[in-house]
């Protein structure tokens, strides 16, 4: 494994912004908190402050849910048509690629992931979902129903439905895809012409931020999209709670995703969550065994495994558990770990101290629990908060390396024998986000698919998103789907109509 890189120096454009202290976007305004406090994002790299932000708090998320109610009710954009809404949405998407190079650097500065994945991954699939959430602006139909209403005999009715956007909604993002989390949140909200109050998690600012900025130069109205950066504790409290809310978004850990529907419960506002997982991957004996090496390696490993979807838990069937083993630790014994600048890193930092902490108190307890690091199992260098890909064997199903959510670059490998006992060990978890297969034997496939009681299933491939596809969770993993045509329910309400013709 290479040493920590020293940081590559990134393009004028992402120092300029970073160089300057950031302000809060309230309706079309670029302001200070109310309390003139500021907040420091760091360099996961280097530990290092790279820009201070301005600290919304109560206060501020008052004045940005009020501007959002103004500009649903009163504002231009409630008398936009579906087709200038998605225009506008396209034009976003546009600026945004046009801008994909500083995005990218942005997000490697201040999450840490390496530069060369942020500019083929979450810039290209925010511009994407932008464009795709742009076509269904002018597709968001009702339906006209045949009824009955055995009461009324005789009597004749048109009945039918309209979907409405939901109002003002709430959407609280997490750190590990900052630009990609926010496109997600924001495109099905525009395109069905709802108006939003984001705040961006606390670690990471700084693309929504510069996005708030293109969204201006779009020509979004003012307050449509409000910015209001904080901590979770006091802002995104204060979002989930606030009763001009009419729905709130949340992407995060399932323990604060139960504080945002407490927080919900005061105004019954609607509430979608996608929250964690310890999704399993299941490598069958008649595998193609370098491709299941190589996509279960990339299932853990990718984005330094802060994926809520991360491949976790890998089950290996036994005769090949000892060749899949070695060769996941020999791929993740490759990775080469350093600065996200460096275009030879494939693997950058965590995202914060307080990660590295809570990766490494796991990798602890997992070792001490009785399981062995065939790989990996410690920090990397003394600088930054890197970790190394890790890969553990030994466990049990007790251990809470096996139950709980890691959110690092360690993945647990497990031996099974039948797929019955498969399928009952992969569901034995409170989650319920993703799972993947990896068998030549398609009916096979398809068998323990219908089976896994999780939100997306992956054969044969691993961590692969469209904008199409609908993605949330089963059990503790979530509340609804984001993206595909099934995201546009969260953001709508629907009225029946009924005229006596
Ligand atoms: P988190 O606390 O759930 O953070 C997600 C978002 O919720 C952030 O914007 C955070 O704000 C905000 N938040 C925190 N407490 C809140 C509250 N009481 N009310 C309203 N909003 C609140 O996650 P984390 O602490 O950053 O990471 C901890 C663990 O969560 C990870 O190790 C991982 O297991 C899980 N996680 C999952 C995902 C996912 O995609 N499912 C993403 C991130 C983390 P601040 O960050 O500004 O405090
Ligand atoms: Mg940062």
């Amino acid at each position: 494994m290479a040493t920590v890189r020293s940081i590559a120096q990134p393009d004028s454009r992402a120092m300029d912004f970073v160089s300057r202290t950031h302000k809060m976007l309230i309706n079309g305004q670029w302001v200070e908190a109310v309390s003139g406090k500021t907040f420091p994002t760091y360099n996961p790299a280097t530990g290092e402050v790279l820009s201070r932000i301005a600290e919304g708090d109560r206060e501020d998320i008052d004045r940005a849910v009020k501007s959002a109610r103004a500009a649903f009710e009163t504002g231009p954009w409630s008398r936009l048509t579906p087709s200038e809404r998605g225009r506008l949405i396209w034009k976003l998407a546009d600026l945004l690629e046009q801008n994909l190079e500083e995005f990218a650097e942005l997000e490697t500065l201040d999450n840490g992931k390496p530069f060369k994945v942020a500019r083929v991954a979450d810039v290209p699939l925010a511009v994407d979902l932008f464009r795709y959430m742009a076509g269904w602006a002018t597709k968001i139909e009702g339906t006209t129903i045949p009824i009955s209403v055995p009461y009324a005999p005789g009597a004749k009715y048109l009945a039918y439905t309209l979907r409405e956007p939901v109002g003002v909604v709430g959407q609280i993002i997490p750190w590990n895809f900052p630009l990609l989390m926010a496109a997600w949140k924001l495109g099905p909200a525009l395109a069905t012409g709802c108006t939003v109050v984001i705040k961006p998690a606390e670690q990471t600012p700084l693309t929504c931020i510069r996005l708030g900025e293109l969204v201006q130069e779009a020509g979004i109205p003012d307050g449509v999209v409000n910015i209001v950066p904080g901590y979770g504790e006091t802002a995104g409290a204060a979002l989930a709670a606030h009763p001009g809310v009419d729905k709130i978004a949340f992407t995060g850990s399932t323990e604060v995703g139960k504080l945002i529907l407490q927080a919900a419960a005061g105004n019954l506002k609607k509430v979608s969550l996608e929250l964690g997982g310890k999704s399993p991957n299941v490598v069958l004996g008649d595998v193609d065994v370098n491709a299941a090496i190589a996509g279960s390696a990339s299932a853990i490993f990718f984005n330094h495994g802060q994926c809520c979807c991360a491949g976790s838990r890998l089950y290996i069937e036994d005769q090949i558990f000892d060749r899949v083993v070695e060769g996941v630790a020999e791929q993740a014994g490759k990775i080469r770990v350093g600065s996200g600048m460096d275009s030879t890193t494939d693997m950058g930092p965590l995202v914060s101290e307080e990660q590295l902490n809570r990766v490494c108190g796991y990798l602890e307890s997992g070792l001490s629990d009785g399981a062995k690091a065939v790989v990996g199992g410690s920090r990397f260098g003394d600088k930054g908060y890197f970790v190394k890909p890790t890969v553990l064997v030994n466990t049990n199903d007790k251990m809470k390396v096996v139950q709980e959510e890691i959110f690092g670059p360690v993945v647990t490998a497990i031996p099974f024998k039948d797929t019955e006992e498969l399928v009952t060990k992969a569901n034995d978890t409170v989650y319920g986000l993703a799972a993947g297969i990896w068998t030549r034997d398609i009916q096979k496939a398809h068998r323990i698919a219908s089976q896994l009681r999780a939100g997306t299933v992956w054969i044969n491939c691993y961590n692969i998103f469209d904008a199409a596809l609908p993605f949330g969770g089963y059990k503790q993993s979530g509340w609804g789907r984001e993206m595909g045509k099934d995201v546009l329910e969260l953001y709508t309400e629907v009225k029946a109509v009924c005229a006596a013709i």
